[in-house]
């Protein structure tokens, strides 16, 4: 049985059932889910989700649905990676990389995918949809197959080939003419026309639940402590306003001792960076932008979550700082070639954006400092800054004539 209480406006507080509602009637706020955490916290134990399922429904007390009819194709539970290497070569000390492209449909957007399909499902609607940069529809094109639902995915025209390709196998992608803000507003108006759950709009509360679990692997992987610093990639801003989530719950229900500080730092592309703006300029609202970067899954220029991230990096004492198209490529090879993931160009922005901060003090040597890397590099072949070289004849000499002076 899930503990979720009700649905809570972010700004004025008043309750709502829990239903397919996202804004308040009486301020137009957002409403996120709220539990009944005293029961949660006598109930819940570390050795309880030890023994959960390999996924993120091993956390399924603090999700907003029950887990016993989930739509599951495994996510969570991906690998925390220690990166010595990485850390030596930019000058830290403990840096540790979440591994999230090791999703079901490689990026962590079946996070909060599993957690609005099994919600709709629960609602009882028959037809999905949602506004994305790519994963998010490739997510949901691949969740609702799962469960026999039908979906809609709308993305901008211009996303990279080989996501819409890898979705068009599994759903009907929509592409729209026009930025993700064009396709997020379409969608905020096919939800008044349609009985759909779109994912990100009607369905936001729960979807948005999802990503938080990132966190709480963050800290069960870490041993059950808390990181010192993350450094986390801002699209809309939900996802890393639900980790900032994430660590509270845990503290809230008991799951950790130490209650130190988690320094939560935001990273965005510079042709994509309305918060890491506001952040620079000390400002109170942000100021929309049109994108033009690789990262193109970061690539929203209106984030709905954007004060909210502000807020949150503000309080925790990070920053949002923003890499330029450049900086997203290296930050690409340098991940590949000392830890041996490769990424998709958002975990390029995250990576380049620790680079930065290392380079600049803002991140120290003692930190324990976790990256979150969302998207795989497949994903994106046509970002990967290498060409391979012609072939060569099947002898040993052949090969020492091309690479003899390389061995
Ligand atoms: C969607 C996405 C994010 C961040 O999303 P938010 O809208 O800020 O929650 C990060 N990385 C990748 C690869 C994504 O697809
Ligand atoms: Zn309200």
């Amino acid at each position: 049985m899930s503990l979720a209480k009700s649905l809570i406006c972010r700004e004025c507080s008043r309750t709502y059932d829990l239903a397919a509602l996202y804004f308040c009637d009486w301020c137009f706020g957002p409403l996120e889910v709220t539990y009944d955490y005293e029961t949660i916290a006598a109930g819940i134990t570390r050795e309880g989700i030890a023994d959960g399922p390999p996924t993120l429904w091993r956390y399924s007390e603090l999700l907003p649905v029950d887990s016993g009819d989930a739509v599951d194709l495994g996510a969570g539970l991906t690998p925390l990676t220690r990166a010595d290497r990485l850390a030596r070569e930019i000058g830290l000390g403990e840096v540790w990389v979440k591994n999230d492209t090791l999703n079901p449909t490689n990026s962590f957007k079946d996070r909060p995918v599993t957690v609005a399909l099994t919600k709709a499902v629960e609602l009882g609607l028959s037809t999905v949809a949602c506004a994305s940069t790519g994963n998010l529809a490739n997510s949901v094109a691949a969740h609702a197959a799962h469960a026999g639902l039908r979906s809609h995915v709308f993305v901008p025209g211009d996303i990279e080939p080989s996501k819409i390709v890898a979705t068009a196998a599994l759903g009907n992608v929509v592409r729209v003419d026009g930025s993700y803000d064009d396709v997020n507003r379409l969608c905020s108006q096919l939800v008044d026309e349609y009985p759909w759950g779109i994912v990100n709009v009607n369905l936001r509360p729960y979807y948005a639940e999802g990503s938080k679990t990132i966190a709480f692997e963050t800290v069960e992987q870490l041993g059950w402590r808390l990181p010192d610093h993350v450094v986390v990639p801002v699209a809309s801003g939900a996802l890393l306003t639900k980790i900032a989530k994430g660590f509270e719950e845990l503290i809230r229900v008991g799951l950790v001792d130490d209650t130190n500080n988690v320094r939560i730092s935001g990273a965005q592309a510079a042709g994509c960076s309305p918060v890491a703006t506001a952040f620079e300029e000390g400002a109170d609202d942000i100021r929309p932008q049109k994108p033009s970067t690789i990262a193109k899954s970061l690539a929203i220029g209106d984030p709905a979550d954007g004060l909210y991230a502000l807020d949150v990096v503000r309080k925790s004492g990070g920053v949002v700082a923003s890499v330029s198209d450049i900086e997203i490529i290296e930050a690409i090879s340098l991940l590949a070639a000392t830890e041996g993931i490769l990424t998709e160009p958002a975990g390029g922005v995250t990576v380049a954006t620790l680079v930065k901060l290392a380079r600049e003090g803002v991140i120290s040597r003692d930190e324990r400092v976790v990256v979150y890397v969302t998207g795989h590099g497949l994903k994106t072949p046509e970002v990967i800054p290498v060409a391979p070289r012609p072939p060569i004849r099947a002898s040993v000499d052949g090969f020492n004539e091309t690479y003899g002076t390389e061995v």
